[in-house]
């Protein structure tokens, strides 16, 4: 099998929260999502999405993702997309680095191959663990009643993990965990991001302020040296997240016993096929993982949820439904939220059909 052409759509995904706000006054209420199409000699073809979190969370960006694709596509013209290690050091062979440009494309790869396959890409990803896996709550930034106020709304359609924005001031950060806590039941888990928004001391009075309350601290600051800093200054429970994309990044972690979770992206990694290299390493070290995007929409979470349904369950810390945060549905077949739970689909492949009256025009081919 040959790939014949590539091309790809733009999609606006609103908030249908109207917005998502998280560490340092950091907003976003349209996301600018990209679909890839992989069209081969078989007639098949294959999808996927990247999804940035605006420009200001990763190094990356929407507009970044797409210029990169132009680069990139017309290298992959003839290449077999079913080989998936193949297709990835061609990409890493003629573009250095950039890994969530290359995300869409290893996604779409995977799809095909699913199809060609005639299996669901969970199964070729590893397997498939139980009848469902687990979702958190990402909780935007507001203030503390404002999100307990809404984490009990989430709960009440299902959702037992919750993970609060904050990174902002550290009081009202403190206020904003207690608050939050206060309303859960024993079994819920509470987890607060700071998505690097700490400095080291701001992180050390927060958690030494809630060291009696259950709850995860995610990636208090922004280096890894920062964050194990304040790792070794309190018993929490320790997710590392932006800071971690490469398994190099994984094994440096795990020898300083710097993190309990890791949350892997699969755009932060460059797609499928290293996030499921750095889940199968996990595994092997015993570490639990969220598992999940930037963001996205539907291709994204059929893609996630393919992923997490993968995972030995014990592993699977935590996985999210990207879907069901927006207004806007990009294709049929995603899986959609059951009780705070999701499953990946049983069709070859993703498992997904774009929708291309709202993809619209492609915004850029080559091949034919
Ligand atoms: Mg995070």
């Amino acid at each position: 099998m040959k790939i014949t052409g590539l091309k790809f759509y733009q999609v606006d995904l609103p908030l249908a929260e109207g917005n998502y706000s998280w560490s340092e006054g950091k907003s976003v209420d349209v996301f600018d999502s990209t679909v890839v199409q992989i069209d081969t000699d078989a007639g098949i073809s294959g999808y996927g999405e990247v999804c940035p979190l605006g420009p200001v969370y990763l190094p990356a960006y929407a507009a970044g993702a797409r210029a990169g694709i132009v680069e990139l596509g017309p290298q992959l013209i003839g290449r077999d997309p079913t080989q998936l290690i193949a297709i990835n050091q061609t990409m890493d062979r003629v573009m250095k680095g950039h890994p969530y440009v290359k995300s869409a494309i290893d996604m779409a790869c995977w799809d095909l191959l699913g199809k060609v396959a005639g299996l669901p890409v969970c199964t070729l990803l590893g397997g498939r663990f139980g009848d469902d896996v687990v979702l958190y709550r990402a909780i935007s930034q507001r203030p503390a009643a404002e999100m307990a106020e809404n984490v009990a709304g989430y709960r009440a359609e299902g959702y037992r993990r919750f993970q609060l924005k904050v990174g902002g001031r550290p009081d009202d950060d403190i206020q904003r965990i207690r608050a939050v806590r206060d309303i859960l039941e024993p079994g819920d888990k509470l987890i607060a991001d700071a998505n690097t928004g700490w400095l080291m001391h701001e992180a050390m009075r927060v958690v030494g302020a809630v060291a009696d309350v259950d709850v995860y601290i995610e990636q208090p600051c922004a280096t890894y040296q920062q964050c194990l800093s304040v790792r070794r200054h309190t018993n929490l429970p320790f997710v590392l997240d932006e800071v971690i994309d490469s398994v190099d990044a994984i094994l440096k972690g795990a020898a300083d016993q710097a993190m309990d979770v890791v949350n892997i992206k699969i755009s932060k990694f460059g797609g499928l096929t290293k996030a499921k290299q750095a889940r199968d390493l996990c595994v092997s070290l015993g570490i639990a993982m969220t598992l999940e995007d930037s963001w996205g929409g539907d291709i994204i979470t059929a893609a996630i949820s393919h992923l997490a349904h993968s995972t030995p369950t014990e592993y699977l810390f935590t996985s999210t439904d990207f879907n069901s945060y927006v207004t806007q549905s990009i294709a049929d077949g995603a899986p959609h939220r059951d009780n705070g739970r999701m499953a990946a689909s049983t069709a070859p492949g993703l498992g997904i059909e774009p929708k291309f009256d709202v993809l619209g025009d492609p915004k850029w081919a080559c091949g034919g």
